[in-house]
């Protein structure tokens, strides 16, 4: 294949719909998934669609395909945006009829809208007793969603997963909401998807799931996605069968990549090896650089923890601690967890050692917590996703702060007495040892200023591995006041000289602030 060919009108086709399906846990995602999958026509005597490599397609008695991603959840669906993959055409609204609008519902409807997916709703469980499907449509109402019945445009299917009803309506429901949307992609050019899911498989090496979107992926064609790159080596289907190309909206497992590309990434063919070498070299170069330590704490879960628990709509703080080291993990939890009182309690979501990462903010987001970040910090992606998601990080180094800020959540207020603004990054590129002075960090600052006297942290694979202050400031050989990004400065440490190459100092101001 090669790039750049244009998408002009007269070269694109048709291609099947992609569709996710969210909801509520327990209103029957896997149930329906799994339900969907055995309406494939297709299957015959080559025998039906039996892998699990993170989509399949179906194709119905019309000769109509449609593709369904089966990781359901919001997860797998929030992380791919996180990245920039936009895969999804359609996302299918799984409501249980006897259990009506939750909580994740309103969250899928959230994250639906966000990626502007046109909704469907599938009113599940239709057969039990209890199911009430108008209350459903009602309670939808309030969250704009508006289905056809009550005047509005959003499609409602009845459905049982269990009993396999109602399933050729929701597929039928979803084709028209394909050909309203009027999906096309040109099968003639060099394929380009995103990487759906991947793993590192002991025979096999790297294998990742990915959804072709433009073009068609072949056998043979070099590949990049995400950081990684490779030849493909072979092309699997959803039936485990051996391929030799995949076109739009199929999905399928590469074998052949180097390394292990992370869900979401997108993934393009290119030219030649030495094209996918550069691409990835620059791209590795990227993810280094941008590996320093996450600072900005977005004002989301936070907020409205506190204005629940205010309202008394919410009776306990939930909170998922990371720490550097185990023992402070356990001491944190413990001491947290001795703050509740009769009203409102406290929650520990989780309790771990190590840097913030993407699955640790989806699960603060998803239980609604707070992270506590305890000489620890998020990775660059992880941090995106934070912001992006309205999670809070809070940073400490010191235990009783930790203590005063939760307590004051319980009580329903939040004061914290000293804030901390953030200044910049250095990264540290060299190490010279001079005498009478000690080691002395040759920084390049990447990220906003470092202030003559200001407070520093130095980080070591996103662990805070000191904490103090500055003793010295200089650029060549003058003292300065301060040096801003793109610099470079000599830096020395009040009392301390474990520097290394490759370690960032991050550098902050204390503030007061009035409870
Ligand atoms: P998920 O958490 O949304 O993936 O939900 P599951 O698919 O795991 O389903 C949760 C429970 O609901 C399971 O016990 C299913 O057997 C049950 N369930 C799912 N669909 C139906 C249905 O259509 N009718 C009935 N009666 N039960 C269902």
């Amino acid at each position: 294949g090669i790039e750049g060919i244009e998408d002009t009108p007269e070269n694109l086709v048709a291609r099947p719909p992609v569709v996710t399906v969210m909801g509520h846990v327990d209103h029957g995602k896997t149930s329906l998934l799994d339900a969907l999958r055995t309406t494939d026509m297709a299957g015959g005597e080559a025998g039906g669609i039996t892998q699990h490599i993170g989509a399949y397609q179906v194709t119905l008695a019309s000769g109509a395909k449609i593709t369904f991603l089966d990781t359901p959840g919001h997860e797998a669906f929030t992380a791919m945006r996180a990245r920039g993959a936009s895969i999804t055409d359609v996302v299918v609204l799984v409501v249980a009829a006897d259990d009506g609008v939750m909580p994740q519902t309103i969250e899928a409807i959230k994250h639906a809208k966000a990626a502007d997916a046109p909704i469907i709703v599938a009113i599940n469980k239709i057969d039990k007793p209890g199911a009430n499907p108008e209350r459903v449509r009602q309670e939808l109402l309030s969250h704009e969603i508006v289905v056809e019945s009550l005047g509005g445009d959003v499609q409602d299917v009845e459905v049982s997963a269990k009993k396999r009803e109602g399933l050729d309506k929701l597929e039928e429901a979803i084709l028209l909401q394909a050909e309203i949307l009027d999906l096309k992609a040109n099968p003639n050019r060099s394929a380009e998807g995103a990487v759906i899911e991947s793993r590192l498989d002991k025979g096999r090496g790297s294998v990742a799931s990915v959804l072709v979107q433009k073009g068609v992926l072949n056998k043979g064609d070099i590949v990049v996605a995400g950081a990684e790159w490779g030849r493909v080596r072979a092309l699997v289907n959803d039936r485990g069968r051996q391929v030799s190309e995949a076109g739009p909206s199929t999905p399928v497992e590469v074998l052949g990549l180097t390394g292990v590309p992370a869900a979401g990434a997108p993934f393009v063919v290119v030219e030649n090896e030495m094209r996918a070498r550069e691409i990835c070299e620059f791209r590795q170069r990227k993810l280094k650089e941008h590996h320093v330590a996450g600072q900005v704490a977005a004002r989301g879960t936070l907020d409205q923890m506190l204005a629940r628990i205010q309202a008394g709509e919410q009776k306990e703080v939930a909170v998922l601690i990371k720490a550097d080291v185990r023992g402070s993990a356990e001491a944190l939890q413990a001491t947290v967890l001795k703050l509740a009182h009769e009203e409102v309690g406290v929650r520990v979501v989780n309790a771990t050692v190590g840097q913030i990462t993407e699955s640790d903010v989806q699960l603060a987001k998803a239980s609604d917590s707070v992270i506590i970040a305890f000489n620890v910090r998020a990775t660059s992606q992880a941090r995106l996703l934070a912001q992006r998601e309205d999670v809070d990080i809070r940073y400490y180094s010191i235990i009783y702060q930790v203590a005063d800020d939760v307590e004051q959540l319980v009580r329903g207020k939040i004061a914290p007495k000293h804030r901390e603004v953030f200044l910049g990054y250095a990264e540290i590129r060299k190490v010279f040892d001079i005498t009478r002075v000690g080691k002395v960090a040759g920084c390049y600052v990447t990220e906003g200023v470092v202030k003559r006297g200001c407070g520093v942290r130095l980080l070591r694979d996103g662990v805070v591995i000191h904490e103090g202050d500055l003793s010295q400031l200089k650029r060549f050989k003058d003292d300065v006041k301060e040096a801003a990004k793109g610099y470079e400065c000599g830096l020395s440490f009040a009392g301390y000289n474990d520097l290394r190459e490759g370690d960032v100092v991050e550098c902050f101001e204390s503030e007061l602030v009035p409870a």
